[in-house]
């Protein structure tokens, strides 16, 4: 099979990799870009509140769609196919799709984010243990469901809101003694009355035979019990993507993708962006700044390779 060669390869469509392909259209480089889902983590966002230009908000989704057309309108090539394995060949990024079509470039960007930490409990891969409540809260809209929350931090607090008007009871659960989302969610998530917070709980194990019945939990180290559920969501952690990554690099002991001040990897010509990147702010704004300076990096980098 032929190989598609480009001047840069992005993996990952969302808004770290679209914004990598806008800006790098914009220095006029050839640009391919990996990712069947457009817009990436956005679809799990009901309404972001916090990207400038929104002042009332907008639905992720659609954020996503903003992007993901700008970046075709700008002339990126978007495969809508995923990265099997990222590869080097002496000075070349090889990527080996889904489809099994080789793609070869001077340079590449990782901008495949993460994705939600399973718990390591008995019974964790029961039918109705879910990571998306966008994509999956709608199995138990109308049907009185009680669902639990797994994570106090920004990413449960989103869940229970969105959960809230799906549910007929919230019931958020963490090991921490103290809620872990930031104030503005907290305050949201106070005023639903259909949320319950239980705070220093640890989960034990998940309960049912093919689909969840119950999680069994220890509040402050007291004795088990089991608390009835119709669907549990997990917000306990988060796993960066980096497995189609088929050569070392640095990382942190968590698997976040160590890069130097112009977002460049261990290994040269390689960068990382958004989620996946060893950063203190994971937010869809510093994503995109992310993108924005790798592509331009990127393109001063190739512009050495080649005087
Ligand atoms: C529930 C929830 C609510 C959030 N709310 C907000 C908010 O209100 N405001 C805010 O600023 N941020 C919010 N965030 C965080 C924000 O979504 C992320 O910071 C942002 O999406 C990161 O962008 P990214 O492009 O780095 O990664 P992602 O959005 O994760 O996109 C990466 C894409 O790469 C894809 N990918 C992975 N592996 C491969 C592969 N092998 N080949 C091809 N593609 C691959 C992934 O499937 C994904 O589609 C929220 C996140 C969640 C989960």
């Amino acid at each position: 099979m032929k190989e598609e060669s480009s001047d840069l390869m992005i993996v990952g469509a969302g808004p770290a990799g679209l914004s990598a392909a806008i800006y790098a259209r914009r220095q006029g480089l050839v640009t391919t870009v990996f990712g069947d889902m457009p817009g990436g983590n956005l679809y799990m966002i009901q309404k972001v509140s916090n990207y400038p230009g929104f002042k009332d908000g907008v639905p992720g989704m659609q954020l996503g769609s903003f992007i993901f057309s700008q970046a075709q309108s700008e002339g990126a090539n978007l495969t809508m196919t995923n990265v099997e394995r990222l590869e080097k060949n002496g000075s070349s990024f090889i990527v080996v799709d889904t489809n099994g079509a080789r793609h070869s470039s001077p340079a590449a960007i990782i901008a495949t984010g993460g994705k939600p930490k399973r718990l390591a409990v008995e019974n964790s891969n029961l039918e109705g243990i879910h990571t998306c409540a966008m994509c999956d809260g709608p199995l138990y809209r109308g049907k009185e469901a009680t669902l639990a929350v797994v994570g106090s931090g920004d990413r449960g607090g989103h869940l229970c809101l969105l959960l809230s008007i799906i549910g007929r009871k919230i019931i958020l659960l963490d090991t921490n003694a103290a809620l872990e989302m930031n104030a503005a969610l907290q305050s949201a998530v106070a005023e639903l009355d259909n949320v319950e917070i239980l705070l220093g709980t640890e989960i034990l194990a998940f309960t049912g035979e093919n689909d969840i019945d119950g999680v069994q939990v220890s509040t402050g180290g007291g004795p088990p019990k089991k608390i009835a559920v119709d669907a549990v969501f997990l917000a306990a952690g988060w796993k960066p993507n980096t497995a189609m990554i088929s050569f070392p690099l640095k990382t942190t002991p968590q698997g976040y993708i160590i890069t130097d001040e112009k977002l460049m990897t261990s290994c040269p010509g390689l960068y990382a962006v958004g989620d996946v990147r060893d950063s203190d702010v994971k937010q869809i704004l510093t994503s995109c700044a992310d993108g924005a300076r790798a592509a331009v990096y990127a393109t001063e980098w190739l512009r050495g390779q080649n005087s």
